[in-house]
């Protein structure tokens, strides 16, 4: 067992011990749109970089709850740091853990895990994105390798990444790839001017035959898509879910500080009734947000079939309340919420953000009916 996993009781007090010294430089990040190496390394330091891969491998091996304990923590001081629990530890470390052969994880869990690579997931494409299986990105089998060509676009990490999770198909056989940046022909070119996790390193990239070991295929040729993919979506849904209830959890601390010291007509604006009503709605929605998803993650740690399902939910609800939560705060702090000397303007964006990306608002509702339908619709007559 590693050092770190050994300290694993105490992961809730470091993480927030680390929120605290990040919190006040998170508007200065977004600003100069760059995550600092010297955060990364303190989210690698604590671990936090291998949070659900197993201690075997020298990760911390949380369990769901604990894992978004964490994530909300560290989600509500900074959405950037967040970001790399979400790409690095979740859609990469713990997929890769999930669903790599024993060989693919001896090779680049321990990497992940303490933070010594950094990783990216590639999925989406100039062309390609809520139709996600429809990649363009090709793979060709060239003797013991494969040879992948094409774009990505929108990834997060990549700028900085040493791993990317690429997802490519050959005429429709969707196959999932670890590649690293030192293989060659791997350009990545820095997106920047985006509303919400600007510092998250976000970038287009570009892979120009680049040649893959095939010992570097996840899991199997042909199941990219059903197999790796949607197992990687299912957990990054799982931590912007609790990305979702960190935002409002910000967004209400923040509302309900500034109604108790700012006066208008001689009075705190908190004694107003029409400001404890967007105060209230706050309350009720962040707890609501937050039980649906230790919901999902209860049901996921009982390894329970409706685990997935009931994430897609909690997604779908948490960015929606993250939404208007933080739409309340912009209007509690009225100018000062349009400001960015505060920090309401910055959750309103990084919110929006949390309704597009693991799959728009849209493609959870359209999920969220079919089972719905499958559930709760009863056979009729005619
Ligand atoms: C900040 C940020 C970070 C990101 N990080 C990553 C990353 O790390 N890796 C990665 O691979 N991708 C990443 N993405 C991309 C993200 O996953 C996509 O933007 C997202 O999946 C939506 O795809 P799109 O932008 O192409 O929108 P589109 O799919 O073009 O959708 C546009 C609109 O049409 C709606 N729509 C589409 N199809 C339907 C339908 N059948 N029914 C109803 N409505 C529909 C959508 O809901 C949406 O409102 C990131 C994006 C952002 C903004």
């Amino acid at each position: 067992m590693s050092p770190l996993a050994d300290s694993r009781g105490d992961v809730l007090s470091r993480a927030q011990a680390l929120a605290d010294e990040v919190a006040p430089q998170a508007g200065h990040f977004d600003r100069e749109e760059a995550l600092p190496r010297e955060v990364i390394q303190r989210m690698a330091d604590e671990g936090f970089l291998g949070a659900m891969v197993p201690q075997a491998f020298g990760g911390l091996g949380l369990d769901p709850l604990e894992y978004g304990d964490l994530t909300e923590i560290i989600g509500k001081a900074c959405s950037s740091t967040r970001a790399l629990l979400t790409v690095h530890a979740s859609l990469v470390a713990e997929t890769l853990a999930k669903r790599g052969s024993d060989e693919l994880k001896a090779k680049y869990l321990p990497d992940l895990a303490s933070g010594r690579k950094l990783a990216c997931f590639a999925l989406s494409e100039p062309q390609v994105g809520s139709d996600a299986s429809s990649v363009r990105t090709t793979y060709r089998r060239e003797g013991d390798s494969y040879v992948i060509n094409g774009r990505k676009k929108w990834i997060s990490f990549a700028g900085i990444a040493d791993l990317f999770l690429v997802i490519a198909s050959d005429e429709g056989a969707v196959t999932a790839f670890i590649v690293e940046r030192s293989m060659g022909g791997v350009s990545t070119h820095p997106m920047t001017g985006l509303l919400g996790s600007r510092a998250a390193h976000i970038a287009e990239v570009e892979f120009r035959n680049v040649v893959v070991p095939a010992e570097n295929v996840v899991s199997r040729v042909g199941v990219g898509f059903s197999f790796v993919a949607n197992t990687a979506l299912y957990y990054g849904r799982y931590s912007i879910a609790w990305a979702g209830v960190a935002v409002a959890q910000a967004a209400l601390e923040l509302m309900c500080t500034y109604a108790t010291t700012r006066e208008q007509f001689g009075q705190r604006i908190g004694s107003y009734q029409l400001v404890q009503g967007m105060v209230a709605d706050s309350v009720v929605k962040v707890n609501a947000a937050r039980e649906l998803c230790r919901r999902a993650g209860r049901l996921r740690q009982a390894n329970n079939m409706d685990a997935v399902m009931e994430t897609n939910v909690a997604k779908y609800f948490a960015s929606t309340v993250a939404r208007d939560v933080t739409d309340a705060a912009v209007q509690v702090l009225g100018g000062n919420g349009c400001w960015n000397e505060y920090p309401a303007e910055r959750l309103f964006r990084e919110a929006k953000v949390l309704e597009i990306i693991e799959g728009t608002s849209q493609m959870q509702q359209i999920m969220i009916a079919n089972h719905g339908f499958k559930k709760f619709g009863r056979r009729t007559r005619g």
